[in-house]
């Protein structure tokens, strides 16, 4: 996976956090304050933008890495509440762990995105099943670990971690939410789907409409 994925990543995110902006906000309007969707949309609009509009001769990201950097710190720039500064250190300790790698193999992806998810804990501390974000993120990432060990192609593994995330963002409609706005609510969370995790499983389900967009290389050898 290579610069054109990792673009077509974020132009994939853009597109499908725009399509979703006022489900998002319906979502936070239920147990937050209804800015989910227009906030993260008016961030990856930002990033689809500084990836998309600058001139690479001009100083656009050119290494997948620099690429996630680059749109953690937009998003920490444009995005507001809660989740711009956790959405931004995902993406920027994302692209720190890719480092120079021009081409990124599944197991270089999985471990970006447990750093991803280290960040995300470690400025908001919430655990798996506190009907966060995070809970998308884990499942995402275990059910792509699992992917890898079985040996499935990229295609497979991405198109796994898509439905875990979206499966574990649905599955945070019973719980009680612990960590973040929705903790205020106390029980009347419950029976609401969680914004941040709905978010992530959008955004996580874009690397599958990436591979599907861009034909996919690994290091040394072509996958398709
Ligand atoms: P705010 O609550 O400040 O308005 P947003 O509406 O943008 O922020 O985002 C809300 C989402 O952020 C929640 O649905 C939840 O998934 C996520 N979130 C909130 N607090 C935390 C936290 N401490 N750790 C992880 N995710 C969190
Ligand atoms: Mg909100």
């Amino acid at each position: 996976m290579d610069a054109e994925f990792f673009r077509a990543w974020m132009t994939c995110a853009a597109e499908v956090v725009q399509a979703h902006r006022d489900h998002l906000t319906q979502l936070d309007a239920a147990i937050g304050d209804a800015d989910h969707g227009i906030n993260l949309a008016r961030g990856f609009t930002a990033v689809r933008y500084t990836l998309e509009a600058r001139d690479p001769a001009a100083g656009a990201p050119v290494m997948p890495g620099r690429i996630l950097a680059v749109t953690g710190a937009t998003l920490i720039a444009e995005v507001g509440g809660a989740a711009g500064p956790l959405y931004g250190i995902a993406f920027r300790r994302a692209g720190k762990s890719l480092g120079q790698a021009a081409d990124v193999g599944l197991p270089a992806l999985s471990a970006a995105l447990g750093a991803a998810l280290a960040g995300i804990q470690e400025i908001g501390a919430a655990r798996e099943g506190d009907k966060t974000m995070v809970d998308a993120f884990t499942a995402g990432i275990r059910a792509l670990g699992q992917a890898i060990a079985q040996g499935a192609s990229p295609d497979e593994a991405l198109s796994v971690l898509a439905q875990a995330a979206s499966a574990a963002a649905i599955a945070t409609i019973p719980l009680q939410a612990l960590k973040g706005r929705a903790s205020y609510l106390g029980p009347r969370s419950v029976g609401h789907q969680d914004p941040g995790a709905t978010s992530a499983a959008l955004i996580l389900g874009a690397l599958r409409d990436a591979a599907r967009a861009v034909p996919l290389t690994a290091p040394g050898r072509a996958v398709r």
